[in-house]
């Protein structure tokens, strides 16, 4: 089993090679393998979206003929085969050999409801997928014996078009399967392979796509195949689908027939890793497969306990599933048995003690049924051993067993080329390898201001110039009413002290925030002498109202004439934009509501390219912040509410009067504290600074190697039982 099936690209058979290269998202993060593409046809790769599938599936058969005799570009070729061989096709990363086990010991599977891995790939709604995403290609690099599952979703989550009145309205984009870098799973008949969710009635099927993702296979479900009845072929069809009923069987399909794909597929996977609760169904796959006469549902669980990790992501109580009784009856009265489980004792590892009628609770779920846990920043610890404390009442809050292990991004997808090319003359060429060491960056110290200066500069002026240009774009394909326009960014200046928040728009992340006191913010933003402009990018979700309410707010600030064109709401966020956005800002501004966001990774992404953060005291930015590499503001404690009550709106307007504090008093007077080579060489510390306290601390190698060698290590035990 496990053929594959994709388009064949037709490649000249000296730079064949190329095919299997493009079908590998290694690619991704290695910038001169994008240049070898990009060389092909810098049009071609452009209109592809930077697709490389795409692009060679729409190529002129004779530009790689021309190519396999160039010997520039063989050159560059070879140079790349020769890597990509190396460290993916034979070889690669020995880091979890020679530190854990033989990789052959323990095979991780990886249960993830999202990945976002690249723009090309939109399997992502925010953080919770990139978090996955940099996570795959960490174990790749690192040499983790893991594998990745979840849903291919035909229509991703959603295109944004903002109406002229400020209303997010999505448009589906359908996923052309033959232009991406996803194969087809056959069957050993050559057909493709479908496998059955097990127990559930009435039938449900799904077919199976590979993503390659360096060493590390990722297999998507898909349901939208002909074998499924039309409300199951939907199943997969968008991410978080705001029906109750269809998210409990998405979520059946993920944890259910995501097992039964890797048992067809005759993956073993003794170790199970469950990336927040929507895959935790697995679970009981797991303990199904052990229960036997001899071995009751009790020492069943307890096996699979030992060998299950669960990492939770939030604690806003919205992002936590909880499926009504009935419907968890009307899909699950035929698999308690097979548990040896009645109606009570089933429903009952569901149920929240501290709230036991509002049904089967996906995290209660997956805590009770994993000895391995954890919340993904020390204060997300904290909050998580708050939140879930009455599942342990025995105990004091805080022995509550969950950990915490800090979110971390995957160096090499998230630093910018340019600046890349700018720490291998100053931190040595192989500073990739020595990432997680803390000397390494010491030598960013040793850059110019003004070298630096200038690559961020760079970095200012492409990112504003690509706002400008699709602007343009939109005023020639749209013919949108003008003010639209306007609003998207086409007064921007690049001289300007730039302001960049780009999340999705969860109320309890207050973009709006920074609206608070109106009148302040246009004398803010509209000094002349020392002007400040802010750039917003997100989506909301598409059943949130609430959340598009604040987008709206957001978007008509943007068009307001006394703004002056310095808020710019930018439409369409995806891993592009992120990508440009936190490269291309000068301060990355966070407000959410303490205790809520759990970890962030889009500030880290900042702070690794020299952009520094201005943050409320929450998630990551608690053991981030330093003092030196960036600003703080407002409480850190808990309370108010987001998006509205009494309390939210005075906790609002003290934590929005904290931050325009900040900016006026300390960020904008030294960011224009300039010398006469017009570099602010305070603000070029602040930017050293960050680099130098995010890059060693806040990337995945180091968040991957603490999960194995704090689980995985673990679990190694409870299988040698
Ligand atoms: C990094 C990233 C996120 C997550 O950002 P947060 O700081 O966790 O809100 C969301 N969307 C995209 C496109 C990203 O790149």
């Amino acid at each position: 089993m496990d053929g594959l099936k994709r388009l064949p690209i037709e490649a000249p058979e000296r730079i064949s090679g190329i095919t299997r290269l493009a079908f590998n998202m290694w690619w991704s993060w290695h910038p001169e393998a994008r240049m070898l593409f990009k060389r092909l046809n810098r049009a071609e790769w452009k209109v592809s979206g930077h697709n490389p599938v795409k692009m060679l599936n729409g190529i002129d058969k004779k530009v790689l003929d021309e190519a396999a005799k160039d010997p520039d570009f063989l050159d560059h070729y070879d140079r790349i085969m020769e890597q990509f061989h190396s460290s993916v096709e034979n070889g690669g990363g020995k880091w979890f050999e020679q530190n854990i086990c033989e990789p052959e010991a323990l095979p991780i599977v990886f249960f993830s409801a999202e990945y976002g891995l690249h723009r090309s790939l939109p399997f992502y709604a925010g953080g919770l997928g990139f978090l996955a995403g940099d996570f795959l290609k960490e174990c790749s690099d690192l040499g983790l014996p893991l594998t990745g599952i979840g849903f291919m979703y035909p229509d991703g989550y959603l295109r944004q078009k903002m109406s002229a009145n400020g209303w997010q309205e999505s448009l589906d984009e359908p996923l052309d399967r033959a232009g991406a870098a996803i194969s087809r799973v056959m069957d050993n008949k050559g057909k493709p392979l479908l496998v059955k969710v097990p127990v559930i009635e009435p039938p449900i099927y799904v077919e199976v796509w590979k993503i390659e993702v360096g060493k590390v296979p990722l297999y998507l479900m898909d349901t939208d195949i002909e074998a499924n009845d039309p409300w199951n072929r939907k199943i997969s069809a968008h991410l978080y689908t705001g029906n109750i009923e269809q998210r409990l069987r998405q979520e059946i399909v993920l944890g259910i027939g995501g097992r039964a794909v890797l048992d067809t597929m005759g993956l073993k996977h003794p170790v199970l890793h469950l990336n927040e609760g929507h895959p935790a169904f697995a679970i009981l796959e797991r303990i199904r497969e052990a229960v036997s006469p001899g071995n009751r549902f009790a020492d069943a669980l307890q096996n699979v306990k030992g060998t299950t990790v669960f990492t939770t992501h939030t604690s806003v109580p919205a992002g936590t599933d909880v499926f009504p009784f009935e419907l968890m009856e009307k899909y699950f009265s035929s698999y308690w048995p097979a548990l040896g489980l009645d109606r009570e004792s089933f429903l009952g590892l569901g149920m929240n003690p501290a709230d036991p009628r509002a049904g089967f609770n996906m995290t209660v779920f997956a805590l009770k049924c994993s000895s391995h846990r954890n919340g993904v920043s020390k204060r997300h610890g904290e909050a998580a051993r708050h939140i879930w404390h009455s599942l342990w009442p025995g105990k004091p809050e805080n022995e509550v067993p969950i950990g915490s292990v800090t979110n971390g991004i995957h160096v090499p997808t998230w630093i910018e080329p340019k600046m890349e090319l700018l720490f291998n003359k100053y931190l040595g060429a192989d500073w990739l390898h020595r990432q997680d060491d803390p000397e390494t960056w010491e030598m960013i110290r040793a850059i110019p201001d003004k070298e630096l200066w200038n690559t961020h500069y760079w970095l200012k002026l492409k990112l504003i110039m690509r706002i400008m240009e699709r602007a343009r774009d939109k005023w020639i394909e749209d013919r949108p009413d003008p003010q639209v326009v306007l609003a998207e960014g086409v007064f921007l200046n690049p001289n300007a002290l730039t302001i960049g928040f780009a999340r999705r728009f969860a109320t309890y992340k207050r973009a709006s925030l920074i609206l608070n006191d109106i009148e302040r913010l246009k004398r803010i933003v509209n000094n002349q002498w020392m002007p400040v402009q802010i750039i917003f990018a997100g989506k909301a979700h598409p059943a949130d109202d609430p959340g598009k309410h604040v987008l709206q707010q957001v978007f008509n600030a943007a068009k307001e004439p006394d703004f002056g064109g310095r808020i710019a709401f930018v439409e369409e966020y995806d891993e592009q934009l992120a990508q440009y956005m936190v490269h291309g800002v000068d301060l990355w501004l966070n407000t959410p509501l303490p205790p809520f966001e759990a970890s962030g990774t889009s500030g880290m992404k900042a702070s690794l390219n020299g952009v520094p953060n201005l943050s409320i005291m929450d998630g990551w930015w608690i053991e981030g912040y330093n003092g030196k590499n960036g600003w703080a503001f407002g409480e850190k404690e808990a309370g108010g509410t987001a998006g509205g009550g009494k309390s939210g709106q005075q906790r609002d307007t003290e934590d929005a009067a904290a931050l325009y504090d900040r900016l006026e008093n300390e960020i904008i007077p030294l960011f224009y504290k300039i010398n006469g080579d017009g570099i602010s060489n305070g603000w070029m510390q602040v930017m050293k600074e960050a680099i130098i306290s995010a890059g060693p601390r806040f990337s995945a190698r180091r968040m991957v190697k603490e999960y194995a060698s704090s689980y995985y290590a673990k679990c190694l035990l409870a299988v040698a039982r």
